[in-house]
Parts: C-alpha cells; structure tokens; sequence
C-alpha cells in the first residue's frame, strides 16, 4: 500500500533522516518508535509531503501527494495551535471540506459524517466546546474524529497516547483494531519503550537511519535499546529490555 524508498530529509545542512526504505500494508497497526529528535515527524511529514525529501514515497504505486484525500493524519500535540478559535465540531467538518470552504453550507451527508466521528470517540456531547477547552485527551479524541471522518486508508499519527488519560486510550485501541479489522493501514509514533508497544503488529526503530524493523518482541531487545536511545537512557532496572520507561 504505501513504499517508502531512500527517503533522506536535511534542514538547513542536518540530515534528519537517512536513507530509509520501508513498506506498510493493509490490515496492519505498525508503530514508529525512537528518542526524542530521531525523526519521527519528520518521517510522517515528509510521507505527506510536507517536507522537502529525496527518495520515493508512493502510495498504491502511485506518488502519495496525488491522493492526499485517501491519507488522514493526526499531528503531534505541540504542533497545533490550541488557541485558535473553532469548536469541536469544526474541527471534524475542515477534514471533510477543504475545498468548499466556509460560505457554502454543508450538505446532510457531510454533517451525518461529522456526528458519526465524533459519536464514535464519545466526543458528541461536547461538539460546541471550544478545541482549547478540552482536555488533553478529549482533543485528542476530536481529533481522531477527524481523521474517522476524512474515511481514509492511510493512517498517520504522531503520539497520539501521549498525555491522555485512560478513557481516550481504551477508545483509541477500541478505534484502531476496528480500522485494521475494515483492512486500513495504521502508522503510530510514539517515543517511549515499554510493554505498551506489544500492541503493535511491527515496529520500526528510528533515529536518523531505520535501524530495526520488525515483530515487537524481535525489536524490543536490550542491544536496540542502547542502540537508539543510547545517552537519553533515563533508569535502568533489570535485564529485561520490555521494562523500561525513557525520556
Ligand atoms: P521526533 O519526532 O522523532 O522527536 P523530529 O522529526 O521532530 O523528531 O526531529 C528530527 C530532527 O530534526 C531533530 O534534530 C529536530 O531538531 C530537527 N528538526 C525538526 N524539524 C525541524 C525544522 N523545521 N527545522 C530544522 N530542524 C528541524
Ligand atoms: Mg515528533
């Protein structure tokens, strides 16, 4: 579904990532783990074309920034701007109308699609709340709505489990097998190492280079561990490299 081949980003003279080629298919829950600054992002971006890259992303072997649409992605927490001023609600409805803007009322289907995302992550009580008043999780449950919403096959998301609390994660879990059961594809970031990534189908190890891509218990092994975290290491305790929690 989507390959990835010789992907290289530089910003400004820094290689960000290097030289990394992979392929993700349907049916499958895959996450993207590594330190703080390994390039996650910058990997989720640039499949979106977002940032600039060398290499090839396509997608059904075509390039990807053709089909945008068929894509959903859900943004680290730090890059959206929580003050800026729409509800819940709409939130949900820009991923359904980009191109037709505000001025044009939405049609029964399109707010049918809406209500149906938010229901479905228990956020349709509170459609009219302003995005900055909500907690984290429940932004993060609008935002999920969103990506439901935009009915893609791609699915982009970066931390999405960091700080939320354990509602939004059963929903989120609940929402994720339910897309690989409809035979989507889902590509989960996040930056910790822990028991929490069993969850995961297979797991691709970054920083800068690709330096593990694999079933989570072939991945999770003390010498990846040292390998990728290396000085950002915060505990150790015992042998057991499915036991740690980093910074
Ligand atoms: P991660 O998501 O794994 O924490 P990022 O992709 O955000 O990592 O960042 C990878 C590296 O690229 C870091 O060293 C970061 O400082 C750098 N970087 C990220 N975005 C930019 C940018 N817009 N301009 C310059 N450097 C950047
Ligand atoms: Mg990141």
């Amino acid at each position: 579904m989507l390959e990835v081949s010789n992907l290289s980003v530089n910003y400004r003279g820094i290689r960000a990532l290097d030289n990394i080629s992979l392929t993700l298919s349907p049916r499958e829950l895959v996450g993207l783990i590594g330190p703080n600054g390994a390039g996650k992002s910058t990997l989720i971006k640039a499949i979106l074309g977002l940032v600039s890259f060398q290499g090839k992303v396509q997608f059904r072997g075509k390039p990807l920034r053709r089909q945008r649409q068929r894509v959903a992605y859900v943004p680290q927490r730090s890059q959206i701007d929580w003050d800026y001023p729409v509800t819940a609600w709409n939130v949900v409805m820009m991923a359904l109308t980009p191109s037709i803007g505000w001025l044009r009322e939405p049609d029964h289907r399109v707010k049918q699609a809406v209500s149906a995302a938010l229901d479905r992550v228990d956020m349709l009580p509170l459609r009219h709340r302003q995005i900055g008043q909500l907690s984290g999780g429940q932004q993060q449950r609008v935002f999920l709505a969103r990506a439901l919403a935009q009915q893609a096959d791609l699915f982009l998301m970066d931390e999405p489990f960091t700080g939320i609390d354990q509602k939004t994660e059963a929903i989120m879990l609940e929402v994720f097998a339910d897309l690989k059961r409809k035979g989507k594809t889902l590509l989960v970031c996040s930056h910790e190492w822990g028991q929490a990534l069993s969850r995961y189908d297979r797991l691709l190890l970054i920083n800068r280079q690709l330096l593990a891509n694999d079933r989570p218990q072939v991945v999770m092994t003390m010498e990846n561990l040292h390998r990728a975290y290396g000085q950002s290491l915060q505990t150790t305790m015992g042998g057991n490299a499915m036991g740690f929690s980093f910074c």
